[in-house]
């Protein structure tokens, strides 16, 4: 049986890199980072694993990538995307394409595991339009243990960091800059979040637990803690690390912030108020504040 999958979902800019790098830090833990973008990335040259190396020379993927069938990233895309929702919640999708989709998720964890070893694998591929059913296809297709852990920042926060930093994909040279590309941000958030929390409740109760990034900042202990119980594991060792302020390095990990590329550390938060343009203020509060509510966020 392949290992546990602690599935971080929610939205970009929420912390989900330096959570799945620190989760990493116990030794029972594989970290991916957006682990549904591996054979995307595989395939474009200029796309790294953190480790440094090329993908299809990548001492954990390398091996798994060799061996897949043609097309099978277009498969995963098709089934996990927002717009395939409905199907996996209504238990519509073709056998056929369910099948393939049981091969891929079966093989790509149980090689994660048998390759280095750990218990749970987190996998921080989160909920916006290409993975929005990652995790329910995971647990319902191909039958894998997969616990939610749904990740929110306020969104203030999230906005800001666009704002003033841009895109990933745009800051790393995959895409040009989209039109509108600090305003998606505003119904990302609300849309990914809101599917998160949609996909909580079919989870189930001992299956999903929502975290707020800001309490993970303000008492990481107490964070980790929850965390490891959710999950089922001792986060000891995390917890010890976090206090320590030692960093953390990203192993093997595909995608996701910037921060990845540095060692990190969970540093308290200042507490600072987000700065927004005023009428990306009006917009986000329109969109997005009502739920950002219903989340804990003033
Ligand atoms: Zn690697």
């Amino acid at each position: 049986m392949p290992p546990r999958i602690l599935y971080i979902a929610g939205y970009s800019r929420s912390g989900s890199t330096l959570l799945d790098m620190a989760l990493a830090g116990s030794g029972r833990i594989a970290s991916t980072g957006e682990l549904t973008y591996l054979q995307d990335d595989a395939a474009l040259p200029d796309r790294r694993c953190t480790c440094g190396a090329a993908y299809g020379a990548c001492c954990r993927y390398a091996g798994w990538l060799a061996a897949r069938p043609a097309n099978e990233a277009d498969l995963v895309r098709g089934i996990e995307r927002r717009g395939n929702l409905r199907r996996l919640l209504t238990g519509t999708v073709a056998a056929e394409e369910a099948r393939a989709y049981r091969a891929y998720a079966q093989g790509l964890f149980g090689h994660i595991g048998a390759a280095t070893g750990a218990e749970i694998v987190v996998d921080s591929s989160k909920s916006a339009r290409d993975a929005a059913g990652r995790p329910l296809a995971l647990s319902l297709l191909a039958g894998l243990d997969v616990r939610i852990l749904h990740l929110t920042r306020d969104p203030r926060h999230t906005m800001q960091s666009y704002v003033t930093r841009g895109s990933n994909w745009v800051l790393e040279g995959h895409r040009a800059p989209r039109p509108f590309e600090t305003w998606r941000p505003i119904l990302g958030w609300t849309m990914a979040n809101r599917i998160a929390r949609r996909l909580g409740q079919e989870f189930g109760a001992e299956r999903y637990l929502h975290l707020k990034f800001e309490d993970v900042l303000a008492d990481p202990a107490s964070a980790f803690g929850r965390i490891g119980t959710f999950a089922g594991i001792d986060l000891g060792d995390v917890i010890d690390h976090v206090e320590a302020s030692r960093p953390f390095f990203a192993g093997h990990m595909v995608g996701g912030n910037r921060a990845r590329l540095r060692p990190q550390t969970i540093r308290p938060d200042t507490g600072a108020p987000a700065r927004l343009p005023r009428a990306h203020a009006l917009c986000l509060n329109v969109v997005a504040r009502p739920l950002a509510r219903e989340f804990g966020y003033g």
